[in-house]
């Protein structure tokens, strides 16, 4: 494995385009219904030429090879923003160079092939789009521009190489790849229906007319002045030049990403003060405009240019790196705006800046165009994406150039970025989507919302069920892992979501409100079918504590015929959820039927018991095993001076809210210590207790860190709880609380910064009640009596596997074991305890579903294709299951995000294989850039893991991929292939079989390339 790219010759490229089409419907991996056609015969005027749709990708990642420009092209791509050449002529770049993982990070967008290698992939994408055009698209005259791109100084860009660019792009008529492509299409006109002798005669050497000035970080603004001119008067090119965001200067900057959620940026302020600044630019771009007029040339700016920061928590190799994408956008849309300003609209601009599907008409409305774009087509979906952004254009389109800008709505789109939320950190926090899993060779397809969720729920199946109102269906999938759909319906904190694939679209999939519709719809259905489950084993269980964790223990033991008892202090089921979470949060309806539904199984319940339990009381009274799941109900005490008394712990007054709220008395004012869940709650439940006028949160760092769920904290925000920040309580008296103030600190590895108190300053707060919710505690003392080891730190000592505790058949779950946790938690103890004990008496453990359910794979697959790549708002409504990408049905994720198209899918019949498709790995097409590795659900990088088709025996030797080279082609096919380390040679007959000793898997894999993929390899 290197990350050197190995260039397709023209001939190859031809063939590989015509033939992959001909053989599947695609070109470069984009399927045919993701092709963008013109059909409405609008299109718009830039430089005097007529263009579909003025929109494409941004000099980087996707116009670096031919390949990618054509993905770009069949996609929507129209306006093509060449990667940059600069002088330094084959860069050595580290990698990986790509972090795209939410807002993106690059360490080099300038090309990585030597200039006139960069050259040579122009050429070739010209004429294949030519082709592509006329063939698939059956249109004669080119609505395509291609746009060059250079960099850095005057002396570089006077170059004998980059000269001998610019002027071969300008004409390239006399170079040598020009004709070889020439030759290479005549010679091949058997492929074509539609292409003739006089259309490839009549394909235009002149490739490009317009040029973009890239003029990175320190290019003192005499030099950017110089090349322009000389670009403008010299080489006759219409010019653009790229404005850094550092333009708005630092406080400005730095105000916005601490405003927007992106504190953690790092900035480093000398590239405020080194750059071009503000004045000066525009007094340069005054001239530099009358200065094109009088040359007859375009001059525009193209905004803007990514944004240099620190690398601060290792996104990347070295120190710094360049910032793009959603945290972009504001920055970009207000220069232009500021910009804009100073020319009372009356100037060219060409945007690129956290352009995506949501915002592209609010852009090309004020009259900016064209638009490139980079970070969305790093993001599943990749090139796909354009056809989404160009078709939402279509309809804008006026066969147009623009004339001025519509300052009005370019002025209305900058204030509103700040509050935009697609660009705000929050809709997307800092979390990986990836998880703990190791990729396999082969069928790796899998939903990682699954993995997400402690009782891996079958989460595509039930919502593909809710959608088709299958509803009773989609309760019994449910019901089969978790026997409390409306609790968690209701009030899972559902970290499914945060693996949810369309996090990288535009929002999870609301998979825990669809629990709910299902809960609702099929509830009814499903209760009149289930009946108890006689018991067939003596054995007897005791479940202590009726809460979430026994619950669910108790429903899967009797489910299998066991019998067991529940026993709880309390008068009823339901535990925390019952008694102390608010009703507001949850209704006793939903939770009394998750009860009748465990009840329905034929569990015994016993209420009212003694709290001090005893262990060896409830094995003298014949219980075989014993699960302790009795949470963790003790409150922590609040380290504050004073008026103690006015002191109380949050849970016990959420159970006095719930249980007599009538009778308490907090006072006018109340202060809820602490950040999570529970502090939202008994906020929100202070607020409705009577002559409560003021509650108060607070919390030592800033909102952002708090621990609760974003949607809690967004309720509790619309009740009215003030937000008090960055306070740490010290004293209660005389109804005024003081805080130590506090302030963020640096950022640690993860990126969080601690609280430090600021000496001597404290805010003082009138305060007659404090509420504590600094967190529960687990009874030690209780487990302690019952001969149950706890280790160090408050660990209870346990076999991860079964939850046993140090007493045999003794075991423990839930928040009694976790400390305080969440309600899904609790269920997948229980759930564990269940198969523990199952397993100990030999009994079967199952979580199949009751009926089997079955789909239309056929219209599965084709509406999985559809949605791929297209960005939607939340439905929330019957139709938001379809927003489910269904991603272990079809995942393809790292086909999708190369930019190279060095991931493969490929369609494998074979012993064994389950997945639609298989994964190839190209090795010869990647760059190691990294971005499969960052959007691949499995802890691992497809680019090194999956199976690799090298070019050459040298490519093989490189590398340590497992993967293959075919060294000799039909009809007795030899293979060097690397599978565990080993080195095989194979040899395959005719009929795809060899004697190697490798699984028919893997024989099925490497024979499907060879036969069916031969525009792949060359031998
Ligand atoms: C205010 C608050 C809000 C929350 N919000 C959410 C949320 O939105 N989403 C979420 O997923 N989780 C939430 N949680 C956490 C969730 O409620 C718990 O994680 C979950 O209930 C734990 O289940 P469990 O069965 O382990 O314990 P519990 O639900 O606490 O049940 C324990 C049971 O054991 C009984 N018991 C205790 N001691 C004894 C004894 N000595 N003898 C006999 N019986 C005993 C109790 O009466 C109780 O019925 C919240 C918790 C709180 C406190
Ligand atoms: S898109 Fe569907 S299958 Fe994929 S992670 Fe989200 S909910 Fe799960
Ligand atoms: S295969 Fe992965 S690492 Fe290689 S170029 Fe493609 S996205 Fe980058
Ligand atoms: S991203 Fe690629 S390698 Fe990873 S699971 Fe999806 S298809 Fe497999």
């Amino acid at each position: 494995m290197s990350d050197k790219m190995a260039l397709i010759p023209f001939k190859q490229l031809l063939h590989w385009v015509m033939e992959e089409y001909e053989h599947s419907g695609m070109v470069f991996g984009i399927p045919e219904e993701k092709f963008y056609r013109k059909t409405d015969g609008r299109y718009m005027e830039l430089f005097g030429e007529a263009i579909d749709t003025p929109v494409g990708p941004a000099a980087g990642p996707h116009s670096q090879l031919a390949q990618n420009i054509i993905a770009s092209y069949m996609s929507g791509s129209r306006f093509f923003e060449l990667k940059s050449v600069q002088i330094m002529d084959e860069l050595e770049i580290p990698k990986p160079c790509i972090s795209a993982e939410d807002e993106c990070y690059n360490t080099e967008w300038s090309t990585e092939l030597p200039i006139m290698g960069a050259f040579e992939e122009y050429v070739k994408a010209w004429f294949i789009l030519h082709v592509l055009q006329k063939e698939l698209f059956k249109e004669s005259d080119r609505r395509f521009m291609f746009n060059m791109s250079v960099g850095y100084d005057l002396k570089g860009i006077q170059s004998p190489t980059v000269d001998e660019f610019i002027e071969g792009l300008k004409d390239a008529s006399k170079t040598r790849i020009f004709q070889e492509c020439k030759v290479a299409l005549l010679e091949d006109l058997g492929l074509f229906k539609h292409v003739d002798q006089t259309f490839i005669d009549r394909i235009s050497p002149n490739i490009c007319h317009s040029i973009t000035l890239s003029t990175m970080h320190g290019c003192p603004p005499t030099e950017i002045e110089a090349i322009i001119r000389y670009l403008i008067s010299e080489k006759k090119l219409h010019t653009f030049v790229k404005m850094n965001p550092t333009l708005l200067g630092y406080e400005y900057v730095r105000n916005t990403f601490d405003k927007m959620g992106y504190d953690y940026i790092q900035l480093k302020e000398a590239s405020f003060t080194h750059d071009l600044q503000f004045g000066d630019g525009v007094e340069m771009l005054k001239r530099l405009k009358s200065f094109a007029s009088e040359n007859k040339k375009d001059f525009g700016i193209k905004m803007s240019n990514t944004l240099p920061v620190k690398i601060a928590r290792g996104e990347l190799p070295g120190e710094e790196m360049y910032m793009s994408g959603r945290s972009l956008y504001p920055l970009t849309i207000n220069l232009a705006y500021k910009l804009a300003s100073e020319f009372n609209g009356d100037l060219k601009i060409s945007y690129s800046g956290g352009a995506d599907a949501f915002n592209i008409e609010r852009i090309f409305a004020t009259g900016i165009r064209p638009i490139t774009v980079a970070t969305t087509l790093l993001k599943p979906g990749g090139y796909q994406r354009f056809k989404q952004i160009a078709e939402l254009l279509d309809p804008l389109l006026d066969n147009q150039e623009s004339s001025r800008l519509d300052m009005a709505k370019l002025k209305a789109l900058a204030e509103s970025a700040f509050e935009d939320a697609n660009h705000i950190k929050e809709s997307r926090d800092m979390l990986s989507r990836k998880t703990p899993l190791r990729l396999p060779l082969l069928d790796c397809f899998i939903a990682p919302c699954e993995n997400g969720c402690p009782i891996e729920q079958d989460i595509p199946e039930y919502l593909r069920l809710v959608g088709e109102k299958r509803y009773e269906e989609a309760f019994d999938v449910i019901v089969s892992k978790n026997p409390l759909p409306f609790i968690t319906g209701t009030i899972c904190t559902h970290t499914c979501m945060t693996k949810c694939t369309r996090l990288d679209y535009d929002e999870s999939v609301h998979i825990r409100g669809q629990k709910l519709v299902a809960a609702e719809n099929g509830y009814a259905g499903y209760m009149q079918k289930v009946s108890k489950v006689d018991p067939h084993s003596s054995v007897q269980v005791a479940v202590i504590g009726a809460g979430p964790a026994g619950l669910s223990a108790a429903y899967f033991l009797t489910k299998a015929g066991m019998k067991v008892t529940v026993f709880d202090k309390r008068e009823r089921a339901g535990g925390t959820v019952e008694f102390v979470i608010p009703d507001f949060r949850i209704s006793r309806e939903a939770i009394r039927k998750d009860i009748e539904l465990v009840e329905s199984m034929g569990v015994k319940f016993e209420f009212g018991v003694d709290p001090n339990i005893s262990v060896a009381d409830y094995q003298a009274k014949g219980f075989d095993y014993v699960f302790l799941a009795i949470g963790a109900g003790r409150t922590g005490n609040l380290e504050i001076q004073g008026d103690t008394e006015r002191v109380r712990g949050a849970i016990p007054f959420l159970e006095a809210f719930n249980t007599d709220r009538g009778s308490l008395n907090l006072g006018k004012r109340v202060a809820v210590i602490g950040g999570g869940n529970s502090a939202m709650d008994a906020a929100r439940a202070a607020l409705r207790v009577n002559g409560v006028e003021e509650v108060y949160i607070v919390y030592r760092r800033t909102k952002d860190y708090m621990p609760a769920d974003e949607e809690e904290l967004a309720y509790a925000q619309e009740d009215g709880v003030i937000f008090k920040q960055l306070l740490a309580p010290v004293s209660l008296s005389n109804g005024i609380l003081k805080c130590q103030v506090m302030e963020l600190g640096q950022a640690d590895a993860s990126g969080r910064r601690s609280p430090v108190a600021k000496e001597g300053i404290y805010e003082e707060l009138p305060v007659d009640t404090v509420l504590s919710a600094i967190g529960e505690l687990i009874d030690y003392d209780l487990l302690k009596t019952n001969g149950i080891e706890v280790g160090e730190k408050g660990k209870i000592k346990v076999n991860e596997e079964t939850l046993e505790t140090s007493v045999p058949n003794v075991f423990i779950g839930g928040d009694a074991l976790a400390g305080p946790w969440t309600v899904v938690g609790a269920i997948s103890h229980g759930t564990k305890v269940a198969k523990a004990i199952l397993q100990k008496e030999g009994m079967e453990f199952n979580q199949e579903f009751a009926s089997r359910i079955s789909f239309d794979k056929e219209k599965q697959l084709l509406e999985v294709r559809t949605k791929k790549a297209v960005l939607q708002a939340v439905r929330d409504d019957d139709k938001e299951p379809g927003r489910c990408l269904e991603c272990n049905h079809i995942c393809n994720i790292c086909t999708e995000v190369c930019p190279n198209r060095a991931n493969l899918m490929i369609p494998v019949e074979g012993e064994g294989l389950t997945n639609r498709n298989q994964i190839l790995h190209v090795d010869g097409m990647c760059n190691e850039c990294g971005n499969c590795e960052t959007f691949c659900p499995y802890d691992d990088a497809p680019y090194k893991v999956k199976m690799t088709l090298f070019w050459s025996e040298k490519e093989f030797w490189d590398s340590a991929n497992t993967g293959f080279v075919i060294i000799k082609g039909a009809p007795k096919p030899v293979v060097k292939l690397r599978l565990k380390g080993e080195i095989l040679d194979l040899t395959f007959n005719q009929a795809g079989q060899t004697d190697g000793p490798i699984d028919g898997s893997i024989a099925a894999m490497i024979w499907t390339v060879i036969q069916q993929y031969q525009y792949l390899y060359k031998v």
